[in-house]
């Protein structure tokens, strides 16, 4: 097999599992892969391949594709406590499916509403047999859009259970979830360090304990039996350790699903206000407008059954034109409900419905509403809100369909400046028809948090309540109200202290949104006027665009082994020039940082082989690769300098340990550049040799950028990628931040300037530290730019000094992110 392409699942942001905010999945428990946030709700299959499991509550998918790659679905985190709610499985295990068809459909804003979160690990869960050659994250993907590639590693056959059984046991599952992703993930980790082969069987065939998706094929549910069994020289301890973690080890709430919402109780609503539910957060203080939909009349007989099946045709053929027209401009949210209208449309069993009522002699729009009201009804009737809350949809439907029958314009609505609209219900049409720059808020007497309006509305920010029920028919039309949507009222008559405070929170709010994403692209400098650059990592052209939208200053960290890891061969120096000068131009003029290839035995290129190692962080990654390997040093060296205009490239040497190895790279650039030394070559200190001898790196360097991620696990001895040391691997720790202050140190006793491009920058508790530590240039994440500036915006740079020493004196990390959080108050 040459590789094999694995395709975006999901629309939304594709990110690295180091974004997980789960360490099942961040620290690649269950397997290497990537994550997407998504902003759609079906979930497509990946390649060719065939269902292996959906979990019962359909929150988990896994397959099998034909090359034998085993991938994990997992969508959104802890989503196993909405036990199924909000999720609808298309296919069932041992179904073979093709690339791009719809697997589980899912409601985002539930998901969103009511789960930890809503990103969606893509696991690879044999990596033993599967390397990611290449993965495309820190973007936004299109469902279907490549995601990553695999390549088979060198097959070897997998252990499995023979013989009589050592060990034997039988247990209950006491796990109130069964044996879901993370369980699973625990117990094949445990499995793995013992020197036997051990399995896990339920009912049928035992499957490898060391599989989680072996595992997950079992569907254990809470009071489930298993039996555990093993061979091999630790066959009684890895059963009884199996046994023990299932039985004790896994602590996991029942976690029920969370109610739905609810109307606050009365005595968290001010008196005189009307109670709803939130649909979309937030504060609005605004006019009433109203807009209630009545239904078109229609005339029950047609004028011919010829003449009205042709009006229906064309009319049908003319909304769906529209619809589809409209999804293909849209994105998000918005795209998906337009292409479900869409698909409404197109139903034949609805359509010949109405036909038949037509050839009965109706009209078509009478036709119609006979076709599809009753199906509207029928949803609404069932007893599930979710599957109600579509009724609206048919609603939609009806009526635009109906409205073109009869010509009739269905004229938007004019509202006025800051309106609150007020509505016995609301169709998504009608929403996408507001002008939104007036609307400040949407309170609906119907209608339910997941409603596509609801969607819609939250997907836009505007704060939304339903459910408000009949009291808000007395709502005075032009009356001045408060809309608290987040605390689930809205305030017909507010008293003038009501308003004065609800005004002083609206403009706190608003004050803060503004300042940081309106001042983002200001110049990022302390209140007592320090100046500090924020820079983004970056990965691509489309990451630089991205982050100069969001206020970046300039790319501090530029990935640039994505380019390298994509691939069988090397790419050439004019790729990898244009390459860099798209970003460049991306930047406009703003500074850029290129990191020299960083790849090593966690990231392998099939052109660069790398014998197996017993410890591959400390091996040959970073620089030692590059110097090992000098044609692709030379090559990238030389398509940096081939940018233009080169003088806001730099250059940054990553894993450095010595002076010797930056001077090796500082050689190389000098010949190519003949002595003229006119791109900066600065370091990365990402090892505590480098952080302890920054002085003398400094003497040769032109810049210092610390590599906090790596600093950290090379400074604690803590495996970035080991599960079981990730709870204690925090930047925070004082000895990381002492050596910051060294590197700091160093780098100033030689004039040079010292950054920080590990996450470490992008968190809003770490950034007073660093910059009382000495730290003068920050790179982040680029959503995290706005943010990150308006807090160094309101941060006075002597107090953060006093900060940062006593968190340098704090005896722990928990201990400097208490002290951290109070200085943030
Ligand atoms: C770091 O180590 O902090 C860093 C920025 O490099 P990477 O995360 O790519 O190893
Ligand atoms: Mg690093």
């Amino acid at each position: 097999m040459a590789s094999l392409s694995l395709y975006a699942p999901l629309e939304g942001w594709a990110c690295s599992l180091d974004e997980v905010p789960d360490a099942v999945f961040a620290e690649r428990m269950l397997g290497d892969g990537v994550a997407i946030d998504p902003t759609g709700d079906t979930l497509i299959a990946p390649c060719d391949a065939r269902i292996v499991t959906v979990q019962p509550t359909g929150h988990a998918i896994t397959l099998r594709t034909a090359e034998g790659a085993e991938l994990l679905i997992h969508i959104g985190l802890d989503t196993v406590a909405l036990k199924g709610e909000g999720f609808e499985t298309l296919v069932v295990a041992g179904d073979t499916v093709t690339r791009g068809q719809p697997l589980i459909r899912f409601d985002l804003d539930r998901i969103v509403r009511e789960a930890r979160a809503a990103v969606t690990p893509i696991v690879v869960t044999n990596g033993d047999r599967f390397t990611i050659a290449h993965r495309a994250t820190g973007a936004i993907v299109a469902s279907g859009d490549p995601v990553m590639t695999l390549t088979a590693r060198e097959a070897h056959a997998q252990p499995v259970a023979g013989g009589c059984p050592a060990a034997t046991r039988t247990i209950v599952v006491p796990l109130p979830h069964g044996i879901h992703a993370r369980p699973a993930a625990r117990i094949a980790e445990v499995a793995r360090g013992f020197d036997a082969v051990v399995t896990l069987a339920k009912d049928g065939a035992p499957v490898a304990a060391t599989s989680p998706v072996g595992l997950l094929s079992l569907i254990v549910a809470h009071n489930d039996r298993v039996t555990i069994a093993a061979t091999g020289a630790q066959a009684e301890a890895a059963v009884e350790a199996v046994a023990e973690l299932i039985l004790h080890g896994i602590k996991e709430d029942a976690a029920p699903t969370p109610p739905r919402p609810t109307p606050p109780a009365p005595r968290d609503v001010p008196a005189g206000a009307i109670a709803g539910v939130t649909a979309a957060p937030g504060l609005a203080i605004g006019t009433v407008a109203r807009w209630d939909v009545h239904d078109l009349d229609v005339p029950p007989e047609g004028c011919g059954i010829a003449a009205e099946e042709a009006a229906f045709t064309q009319a049908c053929a003319a909304l769906s034109a529209e619809l589809t027209g409209k999804a293909a401009a849209a994105s998000g949210p918005m795209r998906a409900i337009l292409d479900a209208h869409a698909a409404m449309l197109s139903d034949d069993a609805l359509l010949n419905t109405a036909r038949a009522a037509i050839a009965d002699g109706h009209s078509a729009a009478y036709a119609w509403r006979a076709a599809i009201r009753p199906q509207a009804d029928a949803l609404r009737a069932g007893g599930d809100p979710r599957l109600a809350e579509r009724a609206d949809d048919m609603r939609d439907l009806e009526r635009q369909l109906i409205a073109r029958l009869m010509g009739i314009e269905d004229a938007g609505l004019t509202l006025p400046e800051g309106a609150i609209l007020l509505a016995e219900d609301l169709l998504p049409s009608q929403f996408m028809a507001l002008d939104l720059d007036r609307l400040a808020g949407l309170a609906i007497m119907r209608g339910g948090p997941t409603s596509h309006v609801s969607i819609l509305a939250a997907a836009r920010g505007v704060p939304t309540l339903v459910a408000l029920g009949d009291a808000l028919r007395a709502v005075a039309i032009g009356s001045r109200v408060i809309l608290d949507a987040g605390a689930g009222w809205l305030h017909p008559v507010p008293s003038p202290e009501t308003l004065a405070d609800a005004e002083a929170r609206v403009s706190a709010a608003a004050t803060r949104r503004a300042e940081a994403f309106a001042r983002a692209g200001e110049e990022c400098r302390t209140a007592d006027g320090a100046r500090i650059e924020l820079f983004a990592n970056c990965g691509s052209a489309a990451d630089a665009d991205y982050a100069v939208r969001n206020g970046a200053e300039g790319c501090g960290l530029l990935r640039t082994e994505l380019l390298f890891l994509d691939r069988d061969t090397a790419p050439d120096v004019a790729e990898q020039t244009a390459d860099y000068q798209a970003v460049v131009d991306a930047l406009d003029g703003r500074p850029l940082i290129i990191r020299l290839l960083d790849i090593g035995g966690d990231k392998p290129a099939p052109y660069l082989p790398i014998e197996g190692e017993e410890n591959p962080a400390l091996g040959l990654r970073g620089v030692r690769v590059v110097l090992a390997h000098p044609h692709i040093l030379e090559d990238q060296l030389k398509a940096i300098l081939a940018v233009r205009p080169l003088g806001r490239c730099r250059i940054m040497v990553p894993m450095i340990a010595g002076v010797d190895e930056l001077l090796k790279v500082r050689a190389v650039l000098d010949r190519l550049t003949g002595g003229a030394r006119d791109v900066e070559l600065g370091v990365m200190v990402e090892t505590p040799a480098a952080a302890i001898g920054a002085d003398l790196l400094a003497a040769e360097a032109d810049f210092l950028s610390i590599g906090t991620n790596d600093l950290t696990q090379y400074t604690l001895a803590m495996d970035r990628g080991n599960a079981a040391v990730a709870g204690a691997l925090d930047g925070l720790h004082p000895a990381v931040l002492r050596l910051i202050g060294e590197t700091v140190r160093g780098g100033a006793l030689r004039h040079r300037w010292t950054g920080v491009c590990g996450s470490l920058a992008s968190d809003p508790l770490a950034v007073p530290i660093l910059l009382g530590l000495g730290v003068t240039e920050l790179s982040v994440a680029p959503a995290a730019v706005p943010e990150i500036k308006a807090l160094v915006r309101d941060l006075d740079l002597s107090a953060a000094r006093d900060h940062a020493r006593a968190a340098l004196a704090c005896p722990d990390a928990a201990a400097v992110r208490r002290l951290a959080r109070e200085f943030a108050r």
